[in-house]
């Protein structure tokens, strides 16, 4: 045998190759390298496929992961682990055969919350942890058939290349539709004109939360005839939507003040003193109210609600979580062969100017940045830093430079 000439896997010569791999008894050619590889990655895929079947995380745990990533959130967190759970419970008996008559209904889940309380990170957490394709699709930019904007489907087809275009994982996966609340019809009479970005939007959300087969666009776009579609069944997919729906504390507020319930209103005997909690409150009425139709809200069974966050929370957020925004700065400075510290007040005066932002803990970050813009600029090209503090001085001499101020919510 001409060893030396030939692949040993495929016995292609080294002209039909590009290159001869040498091993210790033979040879491996670039392609059968490419196929071998291939082949790894499919069962790579499969175990990891099964393994997150089997691997059904118990409420508790699921929010004993949630804890590493979120600070506080205790209640969404709770109500997410347990329709996660329950979501997975669904999928597995139907995987293993064990469906019955007993239909268990999809817990799709509605957030509400100020813009930066954790609403994305949350969804984006939970799909992490079951190491299932998550993405996360904005509401406004769909809009009905016909009008200029994106196609409903299209939500899927970020699934769907999260999941590397493997239609069975993105089948189990969670799909995050951030903003919910801007595509609420406009009143909450039923129009006779169309609302390009309400009603209609609504409407085709449908038939993704249902529970169908969508056929979705591989590449995105609006869909067209040409195009070959690939057929998805929704019945799997957790959907997880989310919104700050400004202005519902309001409906909500009305509502309790209205409801009586012996001889003092739903209000004064839930004694609502904590008014930056009144999400905690919001049934299927207010949401109607607000603008989303029925049909969509029945296909949310899951409501929960986010805190704002406090200063104390805000303070947490900067240094607590697994990917802390203060160990990543340390983590960015480390690779650059420097130590960064922080003084304790500055940990206070973030958490301060963030709440004055009101961008929730994004205010944290974007004030961070500011603030050390200038030193990362700088830092990459001075060979003699060893340590690198962050004083308070230095964060308000920063802050008053940058256009920050501006963002400021009087
Ligand atoms: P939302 O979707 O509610 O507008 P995000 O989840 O996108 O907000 O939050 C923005 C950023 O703020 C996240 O990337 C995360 O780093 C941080 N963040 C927000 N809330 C929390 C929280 N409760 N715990 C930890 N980090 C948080």
């Amino acid at each position: 045998m001409k060893k030396d000439k030939y692949c040993s896997f495929c016995w292609r010569n080294k002209e039909e190759v590009y290159l001869l791999i040498e091993g210790k008894e033979g040879f491996i050619c670039d392609r059968c390298v490419a196929e071998a590889e291939k082949i790894i990655e499919a069962e790579q895929a499969s175990r990891t496929q099964k393994a997150s079947l089997i691997r059904l995380m118990k409420p508790t745990e699921i929010k004993e992961h949630l804890d590493e990533y979120v600070i506080g959130q205790d209640q969404a967190k709770k109500v997410i682990s347990v329709a996660v759970y329950n979501h997975y419970k669904r999928l597995s008996r139907i995987m293993k055969g064990q469906a019955n008559e007993i239909e268990i209904d999809k817990s799709n889940i509605l957030m509400l919350g100020e813009t930066g309380t954790g609403k994305t990170l949350l969804a984006r957490t939970i799909a992490r942890i079951l190491e299932v394709p998550f993405c996360i699709a904005d509401a406004t930019v769909i809009t009905e058939a016909g009008y200029v904007g994106e196609d409903v489907e299209t939500i899927l087809t970020r699934l769907l290349q999260a999941a590397n275009y493997d239609v069975q994982s993105a089948e189990r996966g969670i799909v995050y539709i951030d903003e919910i609340d801007k595509i609420a019809r406009k009143s909450d009479n039923p129009s006779i004109t169309r609302d390009v970005s309400g009603e209609g939007v609504q409407q085709a959300m449908l038939k993704l939360l249902e529970g169908s087969i969508v056929y979705v666009p591989p590449q995105g776009g609006r869909k067209h005839p040409e195009q070959n579609l690939v057929a998805i069944n929704t019945n799997n997919i957790l959907f997880v939507c989310g919104g700050a729906f400004d202005g519902l504390e309001r409906s909500i507020m009305k509502r309790m003040q209205s409801q009586a319930i012996g001889f003092k209103t739903l209000f004064e005997k839930e004694n609502v003193l904590d008014k930056d909690n009144i999400f905690r409150y919001a049934n299927a009425h207010d949401l109607k109210k607000y603008g989303l139709i029925p049909e969509l809200i029945g296909r949310l069974p899951v409501i929960t609600y986010l805190d704002p966050l406090d200063k104390a929370t805000l303070k947490s957020i900067l240094l607590e979580p697994k990917n802390a925004l203060i160990k990543q700065y340390e983590e960015l400075f480390r690779l650059e062969g420097v130590k960064f510290e922080v003084d304790e007040n500055v940990i206070d005066y973030l958490a301060e100017q963030a709440m004055d932002l009101k961008l929730g803990a994004r205010g944290l970050r974007s004030l961070l940045e500011s603030i050390l813009l200038d030193h990362m600029y700088e830092i990459p090209s001075k060979d003699d830093i060893q340590d690198f503090r962050l004083t308070i001085d230095n964060v308000k001499t920063k802050l008053s430079e940058s256009n920050l101020a501006l963002l400021k919510v009087a």
